[in-house]
């Protein structure tokens, strides 16, 4: 996979678990996010920004797309991640999985050379 306009920054192991907008995942059901978006499937995750900072970009690469760091959590603390999705039964099935993340930067000088290849 080519990644256009990003620079890599850093590739951690993260133990990553699922949640959706649900009074049990997140006790209030409005899906807004700590940097006050609108949760979306295959784009939020929930991160603990001493590890990520709000607002990267996170490559995941087991499930292929990448996603943004918008949300925190309580129990998102240091390497662990919280995929957003669209129902409870879905977040639950996904388990808990160790996942590759690589924590992108957006490349705004528009140069080729910081492009990578996964
Ligand atoms: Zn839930």
């Amino acid at each position: 996979m080519q990644l256009y306009g990003y620079q890599l920054k850093k590739v951690i192991k993260v133990k990553a678990t699922a949640y959706d907008s649900c009074e049990i995942c997140c006790g209030k059901t409005d899906g807004i996010t700590k940097t006050g978006t609108k949760a979306k499937t295959d784009h939020t995750i929930a991160v603990d920004p001493k590890v990520i900072p709000l607002g990267s970009k996170v490559y995941i690469a087991e499930l292929g797309k990448i996603y943004t760091a918008e949300d925190t959590g309580g129990k998102i603390i240091g390497n662990r991640i919280d995929i957003f999705m669209d129902t409870h039964e879905q977040a639950k099935q996904f388990g808990i999985r160790e996942l590759t993340a690589y924590i992108l930067l957006e490349n705004k000088e528009n140069s080729m050379d910081t492009d990578f290849r996964l």
